[in-house]
């Protein structure tokens, strides 16, 4: 298990300030949600923490990041790696011409799956978590549905053996029984000893799943606290979480200064 210390990160695409001074803990053994809208600069934080900024041709302009408190590996994704720091893409990518088998091979390619052992062991713990690719070992990664296609993106992560997992949005255009079953295997994959940091849109999905959670808008963190206070807040449940006011019907308050202030503190 590992811990992740972000600390005044600036981030930009060229002229595009794409994260402005964020500051964000993941404790050791924790799962914690990032949420925020489209174009909040989630994705941008995740890739910060991957060194993945490159291909995208973004940069962190100012502040630090840290692996258990020294400075995270880098300048390419494979220092981050070989340190345990393992991102699952949005979109379920996986090789659609591969079968299975090879897509979770291509996972143990890094350092630090291990021996020959210890790949097997982690082979039989996604087997074990997702038994449907036990079964379609052979099949071509194209052809599994959806859903299925996320279980293996985050078996494929897994053969890494990661200390600590980054998610983008896991659940995007999964049916709820899919997203939920993903959700559970989250929890079990951070049970069993590997802190998680998560984007999601789908922030009462994402809030039952976290100890902790930050908002982002336009590249800030505007809220952040306990997930089930969040969860509770009336802001973010009316911005969140789809609920329209309070039950009596009349038109919730506007956004209180102080509210903000409590939760951002
Ligand atoms: P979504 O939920 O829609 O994926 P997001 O919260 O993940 O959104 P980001 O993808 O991180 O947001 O984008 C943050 C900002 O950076 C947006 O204004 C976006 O247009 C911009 N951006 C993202 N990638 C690039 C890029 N490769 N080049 C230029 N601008 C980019």
């Amino acid at each position: 298990m590992a811990s992740l210390q972000v600390r005044g990160l600036s981030v930009g695409y060229g002229p595009v300030r794409a994260l402005r001074d964020v500051t964000l803990d993941v404790p050791e053994g924790s799962v914690v949600v990032v949420l925020g809208g489209n174009g909040a600069g989630k994705s941008t934080l995740l890739r910060a923490v991957s060194r993945t900024l490159g291909f995208h041709r973004g940069a962190v302009t100012a502040g630090t990041l840290a692996l258990d408190g020294r400075p995270l590996p880098g300048p390419g994704p494979d220092r981050a790696v070989a340190a345990g720091v393992v991102q699952v893409p949005e979109g379920r990518q996986v090789f659609a011409r591969m079968t299975v088998a090879d897509n979770l091979r291509a996972g143990a390619l890094g350092a630090r799956a291990g021996s020959r052992a210890d790949i097997a062991r982690s082979l039989a713990r996604v087997h074990a978590l997702f038994p449907v690719l036990a079964r379609r070992t052979g099949q071509r990664a194209g052809l599994l549905s959806g859903g299925e296609q996320q279980m293996l993106a985050l078996g494929r992560a897994l053969m890494a053996r990661p200390r600590l997992l980054l998610l983008d949005e896991p659940s995007l255009g999964l049916a709820p029984k899919m997203a939920a079953t993903i959700a559970e295997t989250v929890t079990e994959i951070n049970a069993a000893g590997t802190s998680v940091l998560l984007v999601e849109q789908n922030a009462a999905l994402a809030l039952r799943l976290a100890s902790h959670a930050y908002v982002l808008e336009v590249g800030e963190v505007t809220l952040s606290g306990p997930a089930a206070e969040l969860a509770a807040s009336d802001e973010v449940r009316r911005r969140y979480l789809g609920l329209t006011g309070p039950a009596d019907g009349t038109v919730p308050a506007p956004r209180s200064p102080r509210a903000l202030a409590r939760w951002s503190g």
